[in-house]
Order: C-alpha cells, then structure tokens, then sequence
C-alpha cells in the first residue's frame, strides 16, 4: 500500500495530514526517512512517525521442505494430510505454497507468507528455471528432447509451452528443466508421448536446491542467500 494510504487509514490522520507528514520527512520506513508519498509500504516493514512506532512489521517466513508421495499440496483437505500439516510452526494460517506438486509427486516445496516474493518464483514471465527428475514406463527416445524444446499445445489453455529442456539419464530416466507451471505439465508432456511418468520429483526451483539433508516429511528455513536469490 502507498504510504500516504497507509498513514490516512489511520482516524488521526487526513490525507492532507498525511502528505504533510511525509514532506517534512517525519515518516521512516525500515528505519529511513521516506519523502515519497508513493512509497509502497509492505506489511513485513517497520513504519515509524517521528518516535511513535505506527507499524511493527510482521515477519516474512519462509520454508523450504522435502514433500513426501501421498501429501497434497494445499493448506486444507477433507481427505489426505496436507504439506501444512507437516510443519510444526505457530501461525500456519498465514502461509501458502509458491508452487504446488501432484500427490503422487515428491520434491522441493516453497511455504512462505510473502505473496510478492512467492509470484516472482512462480510466474511464466519470470522464466526461473524448474527442474524435475523424471521415471517413466516407456523407453525416452531422442524425439523427445526436441519437441520439448520447440514447445507441445496444450489445448486445454490454448497455449504452447515455453521451450523445455530435456536431459536423457538412462532409458527410463531423465531431467527436464521447464520454465513456467501449467497443470500437470510434466505428465502431459510425455503423455504427447503415451509414456506415463512412474515417479517425479522435484530438484529445484530457481537457484533454490532441495537440501540433500531433507529426508521426506522435513523442512527447513530458508538462507537469507536463498531468499535473496529469487
Ligand atoms: N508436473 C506434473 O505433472 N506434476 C507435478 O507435480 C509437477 C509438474
């Protein structure tokens, strides 16, 4: 919210008051004086008028956790327990997931309670890099890497997927780097294919690596690096 939004939300103030305040440089953000009555005040940031505290800050929290098979990815489920279910911190409420997983699916999830910092991880536009490790049924053969890379249509969206990167392992195995999170993807990609996927799971997202530490089931707190990067 703009912080002269923010200061006339309070009664005392008027959005003249408001405006006043902030010229003569009466308001810090985070410990600095803020002229600009257009600043964006985020609700994880420490606002001083004066010596008056006018907002403390929530914490921005952030998790990074190794999601079992059989776990959904939501924060509420009638049936099966939830990844949110698996953290064992005060609060819960306040956080989503930045990015989901299938049940059958295992790997790296983001939890966090920062809306801003969990869109710039997960939105097509900003092309970060998610890699999975793939099992499948069938035999990969080298067509695939191709057409993964030219982009399949989807008709369901009515869009064609960003160029993937499909790196072969083994007959059965590989890893693809995709850049964006459409629904299923890595299924429907290679059920272009007819080659059911076995097993998949989640390596990375950005430069944020699943910690090899994690068995299924345990999280841990982002680095300030980890954060950082994304
Ligand atoms: N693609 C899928 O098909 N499933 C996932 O869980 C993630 C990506």
């Amino acid at each position: 919210m703009r912080l002269d939004r923010f200061l006339s939300n309070f009664p005392r103030f008027s959005r003249q008051d408001s405006r006043l305040l902030i010229s003569a440089g009466r308001l810090r953000v985070d410990g600095a004086v803020v002229h600009d009555p257009r600043h964006e005040v985020r609700d994880f940031q420490r606002v001083e008028l004066d010596d008056e505290l006018l907002q403390a800050g929530r914490s921005a929290r952030y998790w990074m956790l190794h999601k079992p098979v059989g776990v959904v990815s939501a924060t509420e489920h009638d049936e099966h327990r939830t990844v949110l279910d698996l953290l064992d911190e005060p609060d819960k409420h306040d956080l989503h997931l930045a990015g989901r997983l299938d049940l059958n699916t295992s790997g790296l999830l983001l939890i966090t309670n920062d809306g801003r910092w969990s869109r710039r991880i997960t939105q097509p536009q900003q092309r970060k890099p998610k890699v999975y490790h793939v099992t499948t049924e069938q035999p990969i053969t080298a067509e695939y890497a191709e057409v993964f890379a030219q982009g399949l249509y989807f008709a369901f969206e009515d869009l064609t997927t960003l160029p993937a990167q499909l790196d072969v392992l083994s007959s059965h195995q590989a890893r693809l780097t995709l850049f964006e999170g459409r629904y299923h993807q890595v299924k429907r990609m290679f059920g272009h294919f007819r080659n059911r996927v076995v097993a998949l799971h989640r390596e990375s997202m950005g430069e944020i690596v699943l910690d090899p530490q994690l068995a299924p089931g345990q999280y841990r707190a982002l680095t300030a690096a980890e954060i950082a990067s994304v």
